[in-house]
């Protein structure tokens, strides 16, 4: 694997880096994945919340604490399909398999599995508590950045109508809520981005109003689902022409799911701009089967991935795409190479968000978001596709260490409140606002959830 060798970094940046704070100036040693490729040998530079330089022989402003990682940098994986305070529950199998969503919604087994002990830890008052669980559950995965929170996940005890605002450090305190509360845009602006679970239950004035806000770019991006279901079934089948009659083929959209979409469906969204997320194992674990994704390649669809979330798919990013890796190996020809892998849980997603100025990718002016992975491979992009949570070693979200191995973590950030967590046999270290955070949320959801007759889910399966 040929390794690249540019230094990003513009002598325009020195006078600045020697002004900021140097406490807030460090660096990490490893190699990086930028957008040209692998940089071996290369430092991250970071200022603040921001990238400062990437590549080898970047000049560091004195007092500069530079890491060595002896892993992978990579940029933080960006999850565009969640249902984030789902999470907190097993995962769980109907026993058979659905022609479309609306089928195992409908069976008296969910509802006791899912959405009754769901609906009721939230409207106990545990919505918070459930949404940092996930943002935890989303780093041990790799994400620093996520959607699916629901308006209606963080409802607040007495709030029977309404959604009760939320505290403060209630969501996105962790990683980026994205529609909620992503920390890229000014404080108290409107989220540019909608995630939507019924865009065809929509009435004609909504559906007017979000084609306009895309057009005019008040909205940068909607994810919505449609096709949810087999690719056989007719009521997911018929939902992209619903979806083409009411005008919502624009640029800005992505189709979530599209498991029964055609190979026409496909050329058509290529046409309109219109992106694909793609979450293979929920669509076989409920479906048995998933979205024809060779074909959106073929036609040139954006794809992004995500985990839809745990209960039917995977406990976050790196699962995921370890899933979507041994799937495509499993196809002749195969559909899609370690890299384009990376690029759907990276630059792809940050595209089909609206983001990509901001995150996305390792590139001096852009936020820290980052990853770190240990591994014994040589091609870091074969590491990526193949890798198990406990090997990440370190998940930075805006410039902030937030969880990683022990040792790595004491190293980057040696003060502050912290907890220890045991990924599959690792030590991990978690960043918390205060010492007993992290374990009066487990106590508090596993409390809740047991009253409804369930347990708190794990942050990830290992295997
Ligand atoms: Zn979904």
């Amino acid at each position: 694997m040929p390794a690249m060798f540019r230094t990003i970094l513009t002598s325009a940046l020195l006078p600045l880096l020697s002004i900021g704070a140097q406490a807030q100036v460090w660096a990490l040693h490893g190699t990086a994945v930028t957008p040209e490729g692998p940089v071996t040998g290369a430092t991250v530079l970071i200022d603040g919340n921001t990238i400062r330089a990437v590549g080898q022989n970047v000049p560091l402003p004195s007092g500069t604490k530079l890491i060595e990682t002896n892993g992978f940098i990579y940029p933080g994986l960006i999850d565009l399909h969640n249902h984030v305070t789902w999470n907190i529950l097993p995962h769980w199998t109907s026993g058979t398999k659905s022609g479309a969503r609306y089928d195992w919604q409908q069976l008296p087994e969910y509802r006791m599995a899912l959405s009754l002990p769901h609906d009721r830890v939230v409207a106990e008052g545990h919505g918070c508590a459930a949404e940092r669980y996930a943002e935890v559950k989303a780093m041990v995965g790799g994400a620093t950045s996520q959607t699916g929170l629901g308006e209606d996940d963080l409802t607040l005890p007495g709030a029977t109508t309404a959604p009760a605002k939320p505290p403060p450090n209630c969501l996105g305190s962790y990683i980026r809520e994205l529609g909620v509360s992503s920390r890229l845009y000014p404080a108290g602006a409107a989220e540019p981005l909608n995630f939507e679970i019924s865009p065809l239950a929509y009435d004609a004035a909504h559906t007017l109003a979000l084609i306009e806000s895309l057009q005019n770019h008040t909205l940068q991006a909607s994810l919505i689902h449609i096709a949810e279901g087999s690719p056989t079934d007719a009521s997911a089948a018929h939902e992209f022409g619903f979806l083409r009659a009411r005008g919502m083929l624009v640029p800005g959209v992505s189709i979530i799911h599209g498991v029964a979409l055609t190979s026409s469906n496909f050329a058509a969204m290529a046409k309109a701009s219109v992106g694909l997320i793609w979450s293979p194992r929920s669509n076989f674990e409920l479906y048995g089967a998933t979205t024809n994704v060779a074909s959106a390649k073929q036609a040139g669809v954006t794809i992004a991935i995500g985990p839809d979330w745990s209960p039917t798919g995977s406990d976050g990013m790196l699962q995921e795409l370890k899933y979507a890796a041994i799937w495509n190996a499993t196809q002749f020809p195969v559909a899609f190479t370690d890299r384009d892998l990376f690029q759907m849980a990276t630059l792809n997603a940050a595209n089909l968000a609206g983001i990509a100025a901001q995150t996305g990718s390792i590139v001096a002016g852009k936020r820290a978001d980052l990853l770190v992975l240990k591994s014994d491979q040589s091609d870091p992009y074969n590491a990526f596709t193949h890798a198990s949570p406990e090997q990440v070693a370190l998940v930075v979200v805006d410039g902030t260490p937030q969880y990683g191995d022990t040792t790595l973590m004491r190293q980057v950030r040696p003060s502050g409140a912290s907890a220890a967590l045991n990924v599959c046999g690792v030590a991990k270290e978690l960043a918390v606002p205060t010492k007993d955070a992290w374990s009066a949320t487990q106590t508090e959801l596993t409390t809740s959830l047991h009253r409804w007759g369930t347990t708190l889910a794990p942050l990830t399966e290992c295997r």
